[in-house]
């Protein structure tokens, strides 16, 4: 199709529905997404798509949204565009604007979830009412999906989708979500990472027992104290290297811009031996580096604690929870086997260690024809950025999509100055887009969309 282009009010209309959907509060927990759910119903029966609601409760529900390609035009399975409107917390004392105003200040649109991921929710919409308008004619079904409750671990959400009604998401062959399709500056040169793969989840529990008694008596067996121990050795703890493909590709697509030299780096820093070293001398700044280390080894961190109620009484039990987070290729048992070799030193056997919950990690295939419009778009967009598969340490929804055989990418297209990094953004105070940069992802996302959708 030709280029498509976006007037200022359809470009105005984006932002507005943006703010609209920063002012409905949908702090997770508790979340009550419904108010936003069904402000976005309305926008998709609007533009003529078939709208459904469902949901394990109706204060959590998510929607679909479906166009249907023509039957004689079909050649391909369904593409989900998917966005959640859930958000996490925000302390208002410690933010510029207030965090539900969507505030303009002529050149940004603040608030909680204008990044993480109201942005993405008000470009997918725009985009599809701009090929609607346009009268694309569909190879295959396109599906807006907006979920629940992401941000507290996808429950309710597109867990609850992929599980309990995957026949409404119709064998999608493509899912576009968040954390990727952003500008990164790094060294006078832009990247643009495209999320390909996401670590994998283990929620364990760490038990230390004591004797129970009276703490008048003080006991080199408390259980609190035992406990302190084990979570100083955790925190301590160097966990081995686990290099990957993902995470090779990943410090390769930022290296190859540096030549020879810099690839030779990247791959150093992959050593399983070398890594762990050279890491600390050749990567200075902390943030960098610790994102670094997060794709290459296991991590463990202790978060929440529990033991006794009483003042004067020594526990019979404390214990603690671990975020634990997986590299590719790594189980939830090979983490519980390296925590337990952090731990016996300090605690001998006398621990548990057992599992809360989890998830595997997740990758896809860069070999695809999306992977590759994306590539394209990104470099039309952009002929001076580097697009480079990427590895998040955290998880999106897309951990359940791929559940559903789909390959899904992070492809949220935003403009970033240098002065704005992303990551500092995401669940971090003053939360803000660009709008500039907002609207540039808008002419991306519709860009590629458009010619995608009618091959
Ligand atoms: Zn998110």
């Amino acid at each position: 199709m030709a280029a498509l282009s976006f007037s200022t009010a359809e470009l105005d209309a984006a932002t507005s529905l943006l703010q609209d959907l920063i002012r409905l509060d949908t702090t997770n927990p508790p979340g009550h997404e419904q108010a936003a759910i069904a402000l976005l119903e309305r926008h998709c029966r609007a533009i003529g798509l078939e709208t459904l609601v469902v949901g394990a409760h109706d204060e959590r529900p998510n929607l679909i949204a479906r166009w249907h390609a023509d039957p004689a035009r079909r050649t391909g399975r369904p593409l989900i565009l998917s966005g959640h409107v859930d958000c996490v917390p925000a302390d208002p004392a410690r933010w510029t604007h207030d965090p539900w105003s969507g505030h303009h200040d002529g050149t940004h649109i603040w608030g909680r979830g204008a990044i993480d991921m109201k942005g993405f929710v008000a470009m997918a919409f725009a985009v599809i009412a701009k090929l609607k308008r346009e009268n694309l004619p569909l190879t295959r079904d396109l599906l807006f999906v907006v979920v629940s409750d992401e941000e507290a671990g996808t429950r309710l959400g597109s867990k609850w989708l992929v599980e309990e009604r995957p026949d409404l998401l119709g064998d999608p062959e493509y899912v576009i979500n968040e954390v990727g399709g952003f500008t990164v500056h790094r060294d006078g040169r832009r990247f643009y990472p495209v999320q390909v793969a996401e670590k994998g989840v283990a929620w364990l529990r760490l038990t230390v027992a004591g004797r129970p008694g009276h703490s008048s008596l003080p006991s080199r067996d408390n259980a609190v104290s035992r406990l302190a121990r084990g979570i100083e050795a955790v925190s301590q703890a160097r966990l081995p290297w686990h290099p990957s493909d993902e995470a090779r590709r990943f410090l390769a697509g930022f290296a190859q811009p540096r030549g020879a030299l810099g690839e030779k780096v990247a791959s150093l820093l992959c050593h399983p031996a070398a890594g762990p070293i050279l890491l600390p001398l050749l990567v200075r700044e902390p943030s960098r580096r610790a994102s670094i280390e997060a794709i290459l080894r296991n991590t463990a961190t202790a978060t929440s604690l529990g033991s006794g109620g009483n003042i004067n009484v020594l526990p019979g039990a404390a214990s603690v929870d671990i975020d634990g987070r997986l590299a590719p290729g790594q189980t939830t048992d090979d983490l519980v086997r390296e925590l337990e070799e952090v731990l016996r030193p300090v605690l001998g056997d006398d621990f548990a260690l057992t599992v809360l919950q989890d998830s595997p990690p997740v990758s896809f295939t860069t070999d695809t024809e999306l992977y590759r419009a994306i590539e394209a778009a990104l470099g039309e967009a952009d002929p001076g950025g580097h697009v480079v598969p990427s590895i998040i340490p955290g998880f999106t929804d897309s951990r359940n999509y791929a559940k559903l055989g789909a390959h899904c990418y992070g492809f949220y297209p935003l403009q970033l100055p240098e002065d704005l990094d992303f990551a500092a953004l995401f669940h971090g105070d003053d939360e803000r887009i660009p709008v500039a940069g907002f609207h540039w992802g808008i002419r991306v996302l519709a860009g590629m969309l458009g010619e995608f959708l009618e091959r």
